[in-house]
């Protein structure tokens, strides 16, 4: 006010709420979100159908589709959406697990505050407990070595387990397993898997179990000729990226012709041409040649005279991969090429899968690319082996890359929060209950999956608790909702990146205290013109939210 008058800074039409109103809509749209998704973690999990606006449906169990498919506007539960996003991207795993407990830690801190404690104390003391909680992980870490593949499965299994694959379970783990130890680089002690060298192809038809690794790439085509040969083994590869074809120039050039025999002359000239490229090619001791662009008609026949199997309009990534797998270099020119610049392949082939052509360059000897062939029945199965096959590859990615992995079933989770609550006591002040609050919070992760397969979530958290005192305690002990039992996890072979422990709290926690720091939400009017903070259609079941 500046003399009575009152001085609008907002447009017309704002909505602001600030103090503990913003704080409470803000943790209760976190909730909605966690909410969509808390059925489906655990092995017993239930699939969540949506349908979108169009009308696709999406079959799934896998809490980042679900997030990302869901349509939300409501500017907290959008942060919790997009930091799932970027754990689905850099872990391929851990989203349902970061979105819950961000929400815990959220509906913990309203308590706090109810109670009086101030939102910058209650961050605070969710920091010390995150940073603590990460010393404690790392010192119950089991490490595992890249060459320890039965360990690997066990985790590429776990993140697995849940998703529709049938009896498949152990073999998938094991094609991703085998794949991603095969494209790891080491220098040292470091080790790098790039999951770009891994391809993966569906295909429909056939049956989960007919899926297989090559070591190598396949493609979506056929030979450049029908007289190509389809099947070779043991073959040098050659690749080019300029086009085996005549040049169009860019330049208009006339060609004075006056005479048929100049005009034979000028046809010759050019078969001669094209004939010293297919020659070159020939000469090089190439069995397989891959183009990047077209091939002339005439180089075709040429190669195929001479045994050569060829492919045109491979695309750039293609070739780049090839390359990695067969170990040959990518040349511009048939001139360039030298016999140095060959790869090799143990069998080149073609032939059909399900209803289209295909050609396998593979049993590739030092491939350090490779292809995943998935098959199933139709889109939706596909779709969903190849979002599980892709989870286990980045779980396989983070263990070799980090080098360890934590127990889950909610042994991990279970003891930070006993080792957090003994850490509180240490702290004291108003912080230890922001400690104890996070340690709460943590146990959302076995109540959860307990509540999800069926058993009584209380009974288990006291039992688990048990499990990790006294005399006899165990940090490894969690439980196998398969079995109903509490077990060593390690045993049970249900096994986690320590990497994606380490960044499913991290994230979780940051993502809560941001939003626990806002007390101040302005509306402009257009960006509250979608009320329902909801799920646009989606089967999560929110909206009915205001700002
Ligand atoms: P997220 O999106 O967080 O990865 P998931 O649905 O994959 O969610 O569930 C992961 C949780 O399920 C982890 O805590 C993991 O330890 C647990 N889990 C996996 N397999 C089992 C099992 N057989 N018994 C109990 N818990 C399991
Ligand atoms: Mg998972």
């Amino acid at each position: 006010m500046l003399g009575g008058q009152p001085i609008i800074i907002l447009r017309e039409g704002t909505q602001r709420d600030s103090g503990k109103s913003a704080q409470k809509k803000n943790i209760a749209a976190v909730k909605a979100i966690a909410d969509a998704v808390r059925s489906t973690l655990g092995p017993k999990g239930m699939d969540d159908m949506l349908v979108d606006t169009m009308g696709d449906m999406v079959i799934t169990n896998d809490g980042a589709t679900i997030l990302k498919k869901m349509d939300v506007v409501h500017p907290a539960a959008k942060m919790i959406v997009e930091v799932a996003e970027a754990l689905d991207k850099e872990c391929g795993d851990g989203t349902t697990t970061a979105v819950i407990l961000a929400a815990q830690l959220l509906e913990e801190a309203d308590k706090l505050v109810d109670m009086g404690v101030h939102p910058t104390i209650i961050g605070q003391g969710y920091r010390m407990a995150a940073d603590q909680a990460l010393t404690i992980l790392k010192s119950i870490s089991v490490p595992v070595d890249m060459n320890d593949s039965d360990v690997l499965k066990a985790i590429a299994s776990t993140t697995m387990t849940g998703k529709s694959l049938g009896g498949s379970r152990e073999h998938l783990a094991e094609l991703a397993v085998n794949a991603v130890r095969r494209i790891v680089t080491t220098s040292g002690s470091v080790h790098v898997a790039d999951l770009d060298n891994i391809k993966i192809v569906k295909k429909h038809g056939g049956s989960i179990a007919g899926s297989a690794l090559h070591h190598g790439i396949i493609l979506d085509k056929e030979p450049a000729h029908p007289d190509m040969p389809r099947s070779l083994s043991d073959a040098r590869v050659a690749l080019l990226s300029g086009a085996l074809e005549v040049k169009k120039t860019t330049i208009s050039a006339d060609i004075q012709i006056t005479s048929p025999s100049q005009l034979q002359k000028f046809l010759d000239q050019q078969d001669h041409m094209l004939k010293a490229r297919a020659d070159r090619i020939i000469a090089s001791g190439a069995k397989v040649v891959v183009c990047q662009k077209g091939i002339d008609d005439r180089i075709q026949h040429l190669l195929a005279d001479a045994g050569i199997l060829a492919l045109k309009s491979v695309s750039e990534k293609d070739m780049k991969m090839i390359a990695r797998a067969t170990g040959s270099s990518i040349v511009t020119v048939p001139d360039d090429l030298t016999e140095r610049d060959l790869g090799t392949a143990g069998r080149v082939y073609s032939g059909k899968v399900g209803t289209d052509e295909m050609t396998f360059i593979t049993e590739c000897p030092e491939a350090m690319a490779v292809s995943i062939l998935i098959r199933g029945g139709t889109d939706h199965v596909l779709d969903e082996l190849e979002r599980s096959l892709r989870d286990a590859l980045g779980v396989v990615k983070l263990t070799i890359e980090e080098g360890h992995a934590n127990t889950g079933g909610g042994a991990s989770e279970i003891e930070l929060a006993l080792r957090l609550r003994e850490f509180s006591t240490s702290v004291g002040g108003r912080e230890q209950l922001a400690i104890e609050a996070f340690s709460r919070a943590l146990e959302v992760v076995p109540r959860t999956i307990a509540k999800n397969s069926g058993m009584d979530p209380m009974d288990i958290l006291v039992r688990m608790r048990s499990a990790h005192g006294g005399t006899k305690a165990n940090v490894h002990a969690g439980l196998n909702a398969i079995t109903g039992g509490i077990s060593d996890m390690r045993t049970e072979r249900i096994l986690e990146p320590h990497r994606l422990k380490v960044r499913e709290i991290t994230s979780a926690t940051e993502v809560a205290t941001l939003i626990l720091r806002i007390d101040d939400v302005i509306a402009s009017k257009g960006a509250g013109s979608s009320p329902g903070g909801g799920a646009g259609g989606m089967g999560g079941g929110m909206g009915g939210m205001d700002y």
